[in-house]
């Protein structure tokens, strides 16, 4: 796996690992589980640098580099749930500017999307557009003077704290009836807001949004009009991926904890360690963990260098890796026995922190499809 990766990549990761020990873990012991994303937490991944791969040279940062955001989460995923979906969001929502904005609106975010001074986020799932992402609701009507949001937004992360949200609206017209689009809008815009925070089984700012006639001006559009299913795509498409490099991060952590509790434990006169039930488990668990970990980089490294097959590779990254990571978490709690169920201890909040990556940024089912249609491709 190694071999992946050059002696700059491990230096980074490296890095990355070290100041997720010294800051990050003392940031989760100060503030546990959240739903808004703290301050300090923001500043402190601003100031190391950690945001400094979503963002082209340009702008502040050091390139967009899909390995070394993998590098990142797989490590920061590991140590502080919270921090790794701040990362996650920041890529999200700063990506589409990347792709499709102007130059003013490059210059007007991204520096302060490096810097963690601006939080954003990505809105495109709705009440009745979850999966079916093309069943969007949420409609945009241009105006004299702007475009005129109307409508819901659900299961958004980060969008309690977020600064301005990347919102993916209808734009229907003759010509083209299914056109989406895609707008930056800003906190604190009449009609835009928070409707609900939403309470889940681990750590998570995740709120539902209502746009009520909102007046977004001409200028924040993103790319041309009808372009919003791409620059959403394309997103995804960069993002995915990084999922499972988060999803490798918990599981790692699990079978660490789990390789120190099982030489500990005793039962039976022995450690349960030495029970062969328990070495096959292990086993299991670092083999499934290393074949994620090799997929995940594979994916990252081909979307750097633009590979045609990188929704493919993304897919199976992002579906094998959350799968895998899940079952291992599982079986270190297994291997903890009661005390994995203890609610505070490390196995027990892997275990209901890995839940969602399941879902998000596309259900398992869905990764299916795209994979199988990407093979049927003609
Ligand atoms: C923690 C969390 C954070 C999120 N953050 C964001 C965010 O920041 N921004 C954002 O826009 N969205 C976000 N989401 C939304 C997320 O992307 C959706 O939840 C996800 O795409 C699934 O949509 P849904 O929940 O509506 O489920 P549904 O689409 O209703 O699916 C329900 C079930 O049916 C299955 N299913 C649906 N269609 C098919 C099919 N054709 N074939 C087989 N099975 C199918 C699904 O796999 C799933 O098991 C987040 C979700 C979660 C849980």
């Amino acid at each position: 796996m190694e071999t992946m990766l050059s002696s700059e990549d491990l230096t980074y990761r490296e890095e990355c690992r070290s100041y997720a020990l010294r800051e990050l873990a003392s940031i989760r012991d100060k503030y546990g589980e959240v739903n808004e994303v703290p301050q300090e937490l923001r500043k402190s991944m601003g100031e190391a640098g950690l945001f400094r791969y979503l963002i082209p040279r340009e702008y502040g940062g050091y390139g967009v580099c899909a390995l070394r955001i993998c590098l990142a989460r797989e490590v920061l995923a590991g140590v502080y749930c919270p921090a790794d979906v701040t990362l996650a969001m920041q890529g999200l929502g700063s990506y589409p500017i990347v792709l499709g904005g102007t130059e003013e609106q490059k210059s007007k975010y991204l520096p302060g999307v490096v810097a963690g001074d601006i939080l954003t986020t990505f809105a495109l799932t709705e009440p009745n557009a979850g999966s079916d992402v093309s069943n969007l609701e949420t409609v945009a009507v241009e105006m004299k003077d702007g475009y005129a949001l109307t409508g819901k937004k659900r299961f958004i992360s980060n969008g309690y704290s977020s600064n301005m949200a990347v919102i993916f609206a209808k734009t229907p017209s003759e010509e083209n009836p299914r056109s989406i689009s895609a707008f930056v809008v800003e906190k604190g815009t009449p009609g835009f807001e928070v409707e609900k925070r939403l309470d889940l089984m681990a750590s998570h700012d995740i709120v539902s949004l209502r746009l009520d006639s909102a007046l977004i001006p001409k200028e924040n559009l993103l790319g041309k009009i009808g372009t919003g299913f791409k620059l959403a795509m394309g997103t995804l498409d960069l993002m995915r991926m990084t999922v499972g490099a988060a999803a490798v991060g918990m599981g790692q952590t699990a079978l660490e904890e789990a390789l120190s509790y099982a030489p500990e434990r005793v039962q039976f006169g022995v450690p349960i360690a030495k029970q062969q039930g328990i070495m096959f488990k292990l086993a299991d668990m670092a083999t499934e963990l290393e074949a994620a970990r090799l997929l995940v980089y594979r994916a990252a490294i081909k979307k750097d260098n633009d590979a045609l097959d990188v929704t493919l590779a993304a897919s199976m990254a992002k579906l094998y890796a959350t799968e895998a990571a899940w079952r291992t978490i599982d079986q270190a709690v297994q291997i903890h026995g009661g005390v994995g169920v203890i609610k505070g201890s490390t196995v027990e909040r892997l275990y209901r922190e890995i839940r969602p990556l399941r879902i998000y940024e596309g259900t398992s089912e869905i990764q299916k499809l795209v994979i199988a249609r990407f093979l049927q491709k003609k």
